[in-house]
Protein backbone atom coordinates (compact mmCIF):
# COMPACT_ATOMS: atom_id res chain seq x y z
CA UNK A 1 0.00 0.00 0.00
CA UNK A 2 1.56 3.63 -0.73
CA UNK A 3 0.75 7.33 -0.54
CA UNK A 4 1.26 9.89 -3.00
CA UNK A 5 0.30 13.57 -3.31
CA UNK A 6 -1.21 14.48 -6.20
CA UNK A 7 -0.87 18.18 -6.09
CA UNK A 8 -2.27 19.12 -2.41
CA UNK A 9 -4.64 15.95 -2.14
CA UNK A 10 -3.02 12.59 -0.46
CA UNK A 11 -4.12 9.38 -1.92
CA UNK A 12 -3.56 5.89 -0.57
CA UNK A 13 -3.11 3.58 -3.17
CA UNK A 14 -3.10 -0.29 -3.23
CA UNK A 15 -1.82 -2.13 -6.39
CA UNK A 16 -2.11 -5.99 -6.95
CA UNK A 17 -1.32 -8.29 -9.74
CA UNK A 18 -3.53 -10.75 -11.36
CA UNK A 19 -3.49 -13.12 -14.27
CA UNK A 20 -6.06 -13.15 -17.17
CA UNK A 21 -5.95 -15.94 -19.87
CA UNK A 22 -2.02 -16.33 -19.17
CA UNK A 23 -1.98 -12.48 -19.38
CA UNK A 24 -0.40 -10.54 -16.29
CA UNK A 25 -2.25 -7.38 -15.20
CA UNK A 26 -1.74 -4.64 -12.69
CA UNK A 27 -4.45 -3.36 -10.93
CA UNK A 28 -4.61 -0.21 -8.77
CA UNK A 29 -7.04 1.42 -6.27
CA UNK A 30 -6.88 4.12 -4.69
CA UNK A 31 -8.94 6.70 -2.07
CA UNK A 32 -8.37 10.20 -1.30
CA UNK A 33 -7.31 10.76 2.39
CA UNK A 34 -8.92 13.99 2.68
CA UNK A 35 -12.54 12.67 4.31
CA UNK A 36 -10.40 10.86 6.80
CA UNK A 37 -7.98 13.32 7.69
CA UNK A 38 -10.59 16.23 8.69
CA UNK A 39 -12.60 13.09 10.37
CA UNK A 40 -9.48 12.56 12.82
CA UNK A 41 -8.65 16.47 13.25
CA UNK A 42 -12.21 17.23 13.80
CA UNK A 43 -11.87 13.63 16.27
CA UNK A 44 -8.43 15.33 17.55
CA UNK A 45 -9.99 18.83 18.64
CA UNK A 46 -13.62 17.21 19.82
CA UNK A 47 -11.18 15.85 22.02
CA UNK A 48 -8.69 18.32 23.27
CA UNK A 49 -11.81 19.96 24.13
CA UNK A 50 -13.99 17.18 25.91
CA UNK A 51 -11.27 15.25 27.71
CA UNK A 52 -10.39 18.61 30.69
CA UNK A 53 -14.30 18.66 30.58
CA UNK A 54 -14.44 14.82 31.00
CA UNK A 55 -11.68 14.60 33.92
CA UNK A 56 -13.20 17.80 35.90
CA UNK A 57 -16.45 16.32 36.07
CA UNK A 58 -15.07 13.03 37.53
CA UNK A 59 -13.27 14.55 39.95
CA UNK A 60 -16.70 16.75 41.18
CA UNK A 61 -18.28 13.41 41.06
CA UNK A 62 -15.73 11.40 42.97
CA UNK A 63 -15.45 14.33 45.31
CA UNK A 64 -19.53 14.90 45.57
CA UNK A 65 -19.55 10.52 46.41
CA UNK A 66 -16.65 10.89 48.69
CA UNK A 67 -18.34 13.82 50.90
CA UNK A 68 -21.62 11.45 51.40
CA UNK A 69 -19.91 8.50 52.28
CA UNK A 70 -17.90 10.88 54.72
CA UNK A 71 -20.84 12.74 56.03
CA UNK A 72 -21.58 10.63 58.73
CA UNK A 73 -17.36 10.47 59.94
CA UNK A 74 -18.06 14.38 59.96
CA UNK A 75 -20.80 13.73 61.95
CA UNK A 76 -18.74 11.84 64.33
CA UNK A 77 -16.09 13.92 64.35
CA UNK A 78 -18.50 17.23 65.37
CA UNK A 79 -20.45 15.45 67.98
CA UNK A 80 -17.07 13.94 69.71
CA UNK A 81 -16.12 17.81 69.62
CA UNK A 82 -19.40 18.76 72.13
CA UNK A 83 -18.12 15.87 74.42
CA UNK A 84 -15.58 17.70 77.22
CA UNK A 85 -14.71 16.61 80.60
CA UNK A 86 -18.28 17.91 82.16
CA UNK A 87 -20.27 16.34 80.10
CA UNK A 88 -18.67 12.75 79.60
CA UNK A 89 -21.89 10.58 79.73
CA UNK A 90 -22.69 11.80 76.02
CA UNK A 91 -22.25 8.96 74.01
CA UNK A 92 -22.07 9.41 69.92
CA UNK A 93 -24.59 7.80 67.50
CA UNK A 94 -25.00 4.60 66.42
CA UNK A 95 -25.61 4.76 62.80
CA UNK A 96 -28.33 1.38 62.06
CA UNK A 97 -26.20 0.14 59.32
CA UNK A 98 -23.87 -1.76 60.46
CA UNK A 99 -20.95 -0.91 58.63
CA UNK A 100 -16.87 0.40 59.45
CA UNK A 101 -18.76 3.58 60.45
CA UNK A 102 -21.28 2.16 63.40
CA UNK A 103 -18.32 0.33 64.24
CA UNK A 104 -16.02 3.16 64.83
CA UNK A 105 -18.94 4.76 66.93
CA UNK A 106 -19.02 1.85 68.92
CA UNK A 107 -15.59 1.16 69.78
CA UNK A 108 -15.23 5.86 70.44
CA UNK A 109 -18.46 4.59 72.89
CA UNK A 110 -16.63 1.93 74.93
CA UNK A 111 -13.48 4.45 74.71
CA UNK A 112 -15.62 7.32 76.31
CA UNK A 113 -17.12 4.80 79.21
CA UNK A 114 -13.77 3.86 80.06
CA UNK A 115 -12.58 7.70 80.28
CA UNK A 116 -16.10 8.67 82.04
CA UNK A 117 -15.23 5.82 84.71
CA UNK A 118 -11.68 6.52 85.12
CA UNK A 119 -12.58 10.56 85.85
CA UNK A 120 -15.81 9.85 88.02
CA UNK A 121 -13.63 7.87 90.41
CA UNK A 122 -11.16 10.58 90.40
CA UNK A 123 -13.93 13.03 91.37
CA UNK A 124 -15.01 10.55 93.78
CA UNK A 125 -12.02 10.20 95.55
CA UNK A 126 -10.99 13.48 95.62
CA UNK A 127 -14.36 14.32 96.83
CA UNK A 128 -14.34 11.50 99.36
CA UNK A 129 -10.38 12.13 100.47
CA UNK A 130 -10.81 16.09 101.17
CA UNK A 131 -14.41 15.33 102.85
CA UNK A 132 -12.85 12.80 105.10
CA UNK A 133 -10.03 13.36 106.05
CA UNK A 134 -10.77 17.50 106.38
CA UNK A 135 -12.12 16.49 110.35
CA UNK A 136 -9.33 14.78 111.63
CA UNK A 137 -6.72 17.13 109.78
CA UNK A 138 -8.68 20.03 111.59
CA UNK A 139 -8.58 17.89 115.11
CA UNK A 140 -4.85 16.93 114.90
CA UNK A 141 -3.99 20.84 114.15
CA UNK A 142 -6.27 22.23 117.04
CA UNK A 143 -4.45 19.37 119.61
CA UNK A 144 -1.00 20.70 118.14
CA UNK A 145 -2.08 24.21 118.53
CA UNK A 146 -3.10 23.86 122.12
CA UNK A 147 0.24 21.83 122.97
CA UNK A 148 1.89 24.53 121.73
CA UNK A 149 0.28 27.01 123.63
CA UNK A 150 2.37 26.82 126.36
CA UNK A 151 5.26 24.35 127.58
CA UNK A 152 4.02 21.32 129.06
CA UNK A 153 5.44 17.99 131.39
CA UNK A 154 7.60 15.45 128.75
CA UNK A 155 4.65 12.62 130.19
CA UNK A 156 1.85 15.11 128.50
CA UNK A 157 3.75 15.46 125.09
CA UNK A 158 3.91 11.86 125.01
CA UNK A 159 0.62 11.50 125.27
CA UNK A 160 -0.27 14.08 122.79
CA UNK A 161 2.24 12.11 120.35
CA UNK A 162 0.49 9.15 121.01
CA UNK A 163 -2.79 10.08 120.16
CA UNK A 164 -1.78 12.36 117.09
CA UNK A 165 0.23 8.81 115.96
CA UNK A 166 -3.17 7.09 116.51
CA UNK A 167 -4.68 9.81 113.98
CA UNK A 168 -2.38 9.59 111.81
CA UNK A 169 -2.14 5.61 111.33
CA UNK A 170 -6.18 5.83 110.96
CA UNK A 171 -5.75 8.45 108.13
CA UNK A 172 -3.43 6.31 106.20
CA UNK A 173 -5.97 3.35 106.86
CA UNK A 174 -8.51 5.58 105.56
CA UNK A 175 -6.89 6.88 102.64
CA UNK A 176 -5.36 3.44 101.41
CA UNK A 177 -9.35 2.48 101.46
CA UNK A 178 -10.09 5.22 99.28
CA UNK A 179 -7.44 4.40 96.92
CA UNK A 180 -8.32 0.82 96.81
CA UNK A 181 -12.05 1.60 96.53
CA UNK A 182 -11.30 4.31 93.58
CA UNK A 183 -9.13 1.78 91.95
CA UNK A 184 -12.37 -0.71 92.17
CA UNK A 185 -14.67 1.61 90.59
CA UNK A 186 -11.70 2.37 87.66
CA UNK A 187 -10.81 -0.01 84.75
CA UNK A 188 -11.52 -3.49 85.98
CA UNK A 189 -7.76 -4.95 86.54
CA UNK A 190 -6.22 -8.36 86.71
CA UNK A 191 -6.19 -10.32 89.94
CA UNK A 192 -2.66 -11.50 90.42
CA UNK A 193 -3.55 -14.71 91.85
CA UNK A 194 -1.11 -17.32 93.41
CA UNK A 195 -0.62 -19.88 96.79
CA UNK A 196 -0.56 -18.80 99.78
CA UNK A 197 0.53 -21.23 102.45
CA UNK A 198 -2.41 -20.86 105.05
CA UNK A 199 -0.48 -21.73 107.92
CA UNK A 200 2.22 -18.88 107.46
CA UNK A 201 -0.82 -16.48 106.91
CA UNK A 202 -2.65 -17.67 109.98
CA UNK A 203 0.72 -17.55 112.10
CA UNK A 204 1.16 -13.53 110.88
CA UNK A 205 -2.20 -12.82 111.58
CA UNK A 206 -1.86 -13.78 114.99
CA UNK A 207 1.58 -12.10 115.55
CA UNK A 208 -0.51 -9.10 114.48
CA UNK A 209 -3.43 -9.20 116.26
CA UNK A 210 -2.90 -10.94 119.54
CA UNK A 211 -1.67 -8.02 120.79
CA UNK A 212 -3.89 -5.27 120.16
CA UNK A 213 -7.19 -7.90 121.05
CA UNK A 214 -4.98 -8.87 124.83
CA UNK A 215 -5.45 -4.49 125.35
CA UNK A 216 -8.92 -4.86 124.74
CA UNK A 217 -9.34 -7.72 126.73
CA UNK A 218 -10.53 -9.90 124.05
CA UNK A 219 -9.97 -13.69 124.22
CA UNK A 220 -8.17 -14.12 120.44
CA UNK A 221 -7.46 -17.01 118.83
CA UNK A 222 -6.84 -18.86 115.53
CA UNK A 223 -8.75 -21.84 115.01
CA UNK A 224 -5.84 -23.73 111.98
CA UNK A 225 -6.87 -25.98 109.52
CA UNK A 226 -5.35 -30.14 109.54
CA UNK A 227 -1.82 -30.30 107.65
CA UNK A 228 -0.16 -27.48 105.70
CA UNK A 229 -2.94 -26.25 103.00
CA UNK A 230 -2.47 -23.85 100.27
CA UNK A 231 -5.16 -21.69 99.54
CA UNK A 232 -5.60 -19.99 95.81
CA UNK A 233 -5.91 -15.72 96.07
CA UNK A 234 -3.89 -12.58 96.00
CA UNK A 235 -2.25 -12.49 99.45
CA UNK A 236 -1.75 -8.96 100.02
CA UNK A 237 -5.91 -8.40 99.30
CA UNK A 238 -6.69 -11.52 101.70
CA UNK A 239 -4.51 -9.84 104.60
CA UNK A 240 -6.30 -6.40 104.07
CA UNK A 241 -10.01 -8.34 103.99
CA UNK A 242 -8.80 -10.52 107.48
CA UNK A 243 -7.17 -7.65 108.71
CA UNK A 244 -10.75 -5.55 108.08
CA UNK A 245 -13.01 -8.27 109.84
CA UNK A 246 -10.84 -8.57 112.47
CA UNK A 247 -10.56 -4.64 112.91
CA UNK A 248 -14.50 -4.45 113.10
CA UNK A 249 -14.35 -7.71 115.77
CA UNK A 250 -12.26 -5.69 117.95
CA UNK A 251 -13.79 -2.63 117.58
CA UNK A 252 -17.60 -3.89 118.37
CA UNK A 253 -16.76 -6.39 120.74
CA UNK A 254 -16.91 -5.58 124.82
CA UNK A 255 -13.97 -6.25 126.33
CA UNK A 256 -14.20 -9.69 128.02
CA UNK A 257 -15.66 -11.10 124.51
CA UNK A 258 -14.51 -13.52 122.31
CA UNK A 259 -12.94 -13.42 118.82
CA UNK A 260 -12.04 -16.20 116.88
CA UNK A 261 -10.65 -16.82 113.29
CA UNK A 262 -11.84 -20.03 111.76
CA UNK A 263 -10.01 -21.80 108.98
CA UNK A 264 -12.07 -24.95 107.78
CA UNK A 265 -11.88 -27.22 104.91
CA UNK A 266 -14.89 -27.81 102.64
CA UNK A 267 -14.50 -29.91 99.40
CA UNK A 268 -12.22 -28.22 96.94
CA UNK A 269 -12.59 -24.75 99.20
CA UNK A 270 -11.37 -23.46 102.09
CA UNK A 271 -14.11 -21.26 104.37
CA UNK A 272 -12.40 -18.40 106.59
CA UNK A 273 -14.55 -16.53 109.32
CA UNK A 274 -14.17 -14.02 111.63
CA UNK A 275 -16.33 -14.67 114.47
CA UNK A 276 -17.07 -12.27 117.77
CA UNK A 277 -19.56 -12.49 121.01
CA UNK A 278 -19.98 -8.61 120.18
CA UNK A 279 -22.90 -5.90 119.47
CA UNK A 280 -24.18 -8.25 116.55
CA UNK A 281 -26.24 -6.74 113.84
CA UNK A 282 -29.74 -6.04 113.48
CA UNK A 283 -31.13 -8.28 110.29
CA UNK A 284 -32.10 -4.36 108.12
CA UNK A 285 -28.33 -3.52 108.91
CA UNK A 286 -27.08 -6.88 107.70
CA UNK A 287 -27.31 -5.84 103.63
CA UNK A 288 -26.47 -2.21 104.30
CA UNK A 289 -23.16 -2.70 106.76
CA UNK A 290 -21.75 -3.56 103.43
CA UNK A 291 -22.61 0.11 101.74
CA UNK A 292 -19.92 2.44 101.22
CA UNK A 293 -19.57 4.81 104.13
CA UNK A 294 -22.80 3.14 105.91
CA UNK A 295 -22.02 2.68 109.73
CA UNK A 296 -25.17 1.60 111.93
CA UNK A 297 -26.96 4.12 113.98
CA UNK A 298 -25.83 3.81 117.73
CA UNK A 299 -27.73 4.77 120.68
CA UNK A 300 -26.05 3.61 123.17
CA UNK A 301 -22.98 5.51 123.14
CA UNK A 302 -20.39 6.85 121.37
CA UNK A 303 -19.55 4.46 117.70
CA UNK A 304 -15.81 3.43 117.72
CA UNK A 305 -13.47 5.26 115.26
CA UNK A 306 -14.39 4.18 111.97
CA UNK A 307 -15.46 5.83 108.01
CA UNK A 308 -17.66 3.19 107.08
CA UNK A 309 -15.69 2.08 104.00
CA UNK A 310 -14.47 -1.38 105.68
CA UNK A 311 -16.80 -3.65 104.85
CA UNK A 312 -17.23 -2.04 101.40
CA UNK A 313 -13.85 -2.60 100.67
CA UNK A 314 -14.07 -5.97 101.92
CA UNK A 315 -16.68 -7.08 100.04
CA UNK A 316 -15.08 -5.77 96.73
CA UNK A 317 -12.13 -7.85 97.80
CA UNK A 318 -14.08 -11.01 97.67
CA UNK A 319 -15.79 -10.27 94.39
CA UNK A 320 -11.94 -10.16 92.87
CA UNK A 321 -11.48 -13.49 93.89
CA UNK A 322 -14.93 -14.96 92.41
CA UNK A 323 -16.53 -15.60 96.16
CA UNK A 324 -18.95 -13.62 98.57
CA UNK A 325 -18.21 -12.15 101.83
CA UNK A 326 -21.21 -12.99 103.98
CA UNK A 327 -22.90 -11.96 107.84
CA UNK A 328 -24.73 -14.20 109.97
CA UNK A 329 -25.62 -11.82 113.16
CA UNK A 330 -27.48 -11.10 115.88
CA UNK A 331 -28.26 -8.03 117.44
CA UNK A 332 -26.65 -8.71 120.86
CA UNK A 333 -25.42 -12.12 119.93
CA UNK A 334 -22.39 -11.46 118.17
CA UNK A 335 -21.51 -11.78 114.13
CA UNK A 336 -20.18 -13.87 111.84
CA UNK A 337 -18.22 -12.41 108.29
CA UNK A 338 -16.77 -15.42 106.27
CA UNK A 339 -15.85 -16.33 102.87
CA UNK A 340 -14.01 -18.83 101.01
CA UNK A 341 -10.78 -19.38 98.75
CA UNK A 342 -10.39 -22.12 96.47
CA UNK A 343 -7.55 -25.20 97.99
CA UNK A 344 -4.57 -25.91 95.46
CA UNK A 345 -4.51 -29.33 95.67
CA UNK A 346 -1.16 -30.36 94.99
CA UNK A 347 2.27 -28.05 95.59
CA UNK A 348 3.60 -27.99 98.68
CA UNK A 349 4.01 -24.28 100.92
CA UNK A 350 7.44 -23.96 100.93
CA UNK A 351 7.99 -24.28 96.92
CA UNK A 352 6.77 -21.09 96.65
CA UNK A 353 8.30 -17.85 97.66
CA UNK A 354 4.86 -15.56 98.77
CA UNK A 355 5.52 -12.14 99.76
CA UNK A 356 2.56 -11.65 102.33
CA UNK A 357 2.19 -8.16 104.26
CA UNK A 358 -0.61 -7.64 106.93
CA UNK A 359 -1.51 -3.91 105.65
CA UNK A 360 -3.81 -1.77 107.61
P1 LIG B 1 -16.45 1.14 110.08
O1 LIG B 1 -16.10 0.01 110.97
O2 LIG B 1 -15.30 1.98 109.72
O3 LIG B 1 -17.61 1.94 110.57
P2 LIG B 1 -17.21 -0.89 108.15
O4 LIG B 1 -17.60 -0.75 106.73
O5 LIG B 1 -16.09 -1.78 108.47
O6 LIG B 1 -16.94 0.57 108.67
O7 LIG B 1 -18.48 -1.38 108.96
C1 LIG B 1 -19.73 -0.78 108.71
C2 LIG B 1 -20.60 -0.89 109.94
O8 LIG B 1 -20.98 -2.26 110.16
C3 LIG B 1 -19.90 -0.47 111.21
O9 LIG B 1 -19.99 0.92 111.42
C4 LIG B 1 -20.69 -1.25 112.27
O10 LIG B 1 -21.86 -0.54 112.58
C5 LIG B 1 -21.08 -2.52 111.54
N1 LIG B 1 -20.17 -3.65 111.85
C6 LIG B 1 -19.12 -4.06 111.12
N2 LIG B 1 -18.52 -5.13 111.69
C7 LIG B 1 -19.23 -5.40 112.81
C8 LIG B 1 -19.12 -6.40 113.84
N3 LIG B 1 -18.17 -7.33 113.81
N4 LIG B 1 -20.02 -6.35 114.84
C9 LIG B 1 -20.99 -5.42 114.87
N5 LIG B 1 -21.15 -4.47 113.93
C10 LIG B 1 -20.29 -4.44 112.92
Amino acid sequence: MDEFQIDDDHVRVLSYAVKVRGKGYAVQTGLALERSKALLSSYRRNMLLLAPAMILLAALGGHLMSRRALKPVAALAAEARRITERNLETRLPVPVANDEISDLSCTLNQMLERIDKAFTSVRTLTGNASHELRTPIALMRTEIEVALYRPRATEEYRAILNRLHEGTVRMTSLLESLLSLARADGAAEAVSISAIPVLRLMNQVEQTWTSPMMKLALDFRVVRPDGDPMVLGEPQGIARLLSILLDNASKYTPPGGMVRLRTIIDGPRMVISVNDTGIGIAPEDQVRVFDRYYRVPRVDSEAPAGSGLGLALAKWIAERHGTELTVTSALGGGSCFSFSLRLQPSERAEDLQLTMSMSG
